[in-house]
Order: C-alpha cells, then structure tokens, then sequence
C-alpha cells in the first residue's frame, strides 16, 4: 500500500511539477486546524514530504498562528509545532478567519506555487476551484493524504497541453515548409515525421529490387538478341569494310584518274585515314557516306568551271 500510494503520489506531484512549474522545496501552507488533527508522537514534517515526494517548507500565515494562540496553554505543543515553521506574512491587520486568510494568500492563480495542507472541508472544496493547487489533509485514519489533482487543475493541464501542441505545430509547419522544398510529399501531421520515412523506406524497398530482379530475368533473353545483332553486326563490319575498300579502291583509282590538284586531294587523304583509324561502326558509315559525298563534291566542282559557263549559256537559253 505504501509503495503503491507513493508512486501515485509522484505521478500527481510531477503533473504539478511539469503544468504548473512547482520546484523543490515545495511550499506547503499549513492550516491551524490540520496542526491541531497532527499526532504529536509522529513527525508532520516527515508525514508532509511522504505526501509530496519530496523536500518541504512547511509554512504558516500569521492569521492561522493567531488562531493557535487563542487555544491557549494546553495546547503549546502545537504552537511549538508550528513555531518551527516558517511565517507568512499575509498582511491582515486584524486577524481574520484562518480560511479566508489561506484563501486570500494562494489568490486566484496560486501564482506562489503553494500547496495547502487543511483540514476543513469547506475550504478544500473551495480551494478546489483553483487550478494548480494540491491539497493535503489527514484521512479519517489519521493518514496524511495528497489528494487527487481537482477538475480545475486536469482541465487546466488539457488546455496546457493543447497550447503546446498548437504551438509545435506551428513550429513544424514553419519547418516542413522548408522540408517540402527538399522533396517531402505530405503537409500534414507533425507528429509523424519520423515514423514515415522509415514505412516509406519499407515500402519503396522492395519494388525496385523486384524491378531489377524482372530485368536480371530480361538481361540474358536480350544478352542473347544482343549477341544476335553483335554477330549480324560483325557480318555487316565485315561486309562495309569489304565495300568500303573496293570503294576507297575505287575512289582512290578514280582521283587517279582525274589527277586533279593533289594538293587538295593530300589533306582529304589524310583526313580519310584518321576517320579509318577510328573504326567504329557509325563512323565506317559516315565515313563511307562521307567518301561518296566528297568524291561527288570532287567530281561536281571538277566539272564546275564548264557547267558555270554552260549554266549561263543554259540560263540565257531558258530566259530566251
Ligand atoms: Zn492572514
């Protein structure tokens, strides 16, 4: 049982810790009324930081000594109880109802962070209006307890919550903005970012593999095409190169025969040979369609210088 109300007694302190940003040592305002219900043979002060899980620094307003005076001398040991606590100064004058005193010191927000330990029902319930207050009070068993966190304060702690997650959102979709540049496909949840790329990874996986799989299948059926055409390819290698030498033996006899200017015909020749050494398979057509472009070309401009002047001779006969 112990242990078990301790560890609920931790998850509820770190709810006041985490929402409302209590810190140890934890302030506890003490009421006159739950001194008076202390066993003097036990130790409050240890019975409070059971309650907490933590350090305390039990406190006590001025208005709730005041009370613990009016008692009287038979009741010493709880002044001297309290005594050991540290004062609150809350500003009353006059002494007033140790209630309303404590009520008036946490204030609406309990923006000191307090935790009250009271004993009257009244003033719990009251108290348990305001949010991010915990409350302490002795059980009928004369246990001291730390009671639930109120409906203010899980209410409070939602809305907390949700503010924060509102404003990661926001933060994120500044980011993804940025990241949508990059390449990532969607816009919405931000919470999800790192779960995806990995399912993605996962599902993206497989089909390339399977892609090349299919194409390791397709690779030795167009080997063997390839090998078909290579071989139809060397046969047609072989074929031009038979033609293209009785051609370069034809052309070359045919420039010998026209003897025609061997100073332009060297540097053709030339150029013929390196296009020879390349050897390819688009560059022997080229070069063979080029040799009979070149021979055409030799043969036009040979016959240029007469066709120029049977050109104009035809043109005059054509206009005529
Ligand atoms: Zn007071």
């Amino acid at each position: 049982m112990r242990q078990k109300r301790a560890k609920t007694y931790k998850r509820v302190m770190a709810l006041y810790v985490q929402t409302f940003s209590f810190r140890s040592p934890f302030q506890i305002l003490v009421s006159n009324d739950l001194i008076m219900e202390t066993n003097r043979d036990s130790d409050l002060y240890k019975q409070l930081g059971a309650c907490v899980q933590g350090e305390v620094k039990p406190m006590i307003t001025q208005c709730c000594m005041e009370a613990l005076y009016k008692l009287g001398k038979p009741h010493q040991a709880l002044v001297d109880i309290a005594k050991g606590f540290e004062r609150r100064r809350c500003n009353h004058r006059e002494p007033i109802e140790p209630d309303q005193c404590l009520i008036d010191v946490v204030g609406q927000t309990n923006k000191h962070r307090y935790i009250v330990a009271a004993q009257s029902s009244t003033l719990r319930t009251t108290l348990n209006t305001i949010p991010g207050l915990p409350i302490i009070h002795f059980n009928p068993r004369g246990v001291l307890v730390l009671s639930p966190p109120s409906q203010a304060t899980l209410k409070h702690k939602v809305q907390a919550e949700e503010a924060r997650r509102l404003e990661g959102a926001e933060l994120l979709k500044d980011v993804k903005d940025g990241s949508n540049v990059v390449g990532s496909s969607s816009s919405s949840s931000a919470l999800t970012p790192v779960g995806k790329p990995q399912r993605s990874r996962g599902v993206k996986a497989p089909n390339p593999l399977s892609m090349r799989k299919k194409k390791v299948d397709k690779v030795p059926s167009g080997g063997e095409g390839k090998k078909v055409d290579g071989g139809e390819g060397k046969k047609v290698d072989s074929e031009e190169r038979k033609k293209r030498s009785r051609e370069n033996e034809d052309e070359e006899g045919e420039k010998d025969a026209e003897g025609k200017d061997k100073e332009d015909s060297g540097p053709v020749g030339e150029r013929k040979k390196k296009k020879r050494k390349r050897k390819t398979k688009s560059a022997v057509k080229d070069a063979i369609a080029e040799l009979d472009a070149e021979a055409k070309e030799a043969r036009s401009t040979a016959a240029a210088p007469g066709e120029l002047g049977d050109g104009s001779s035809d043109g005059d006969g054509d206009s005529d």
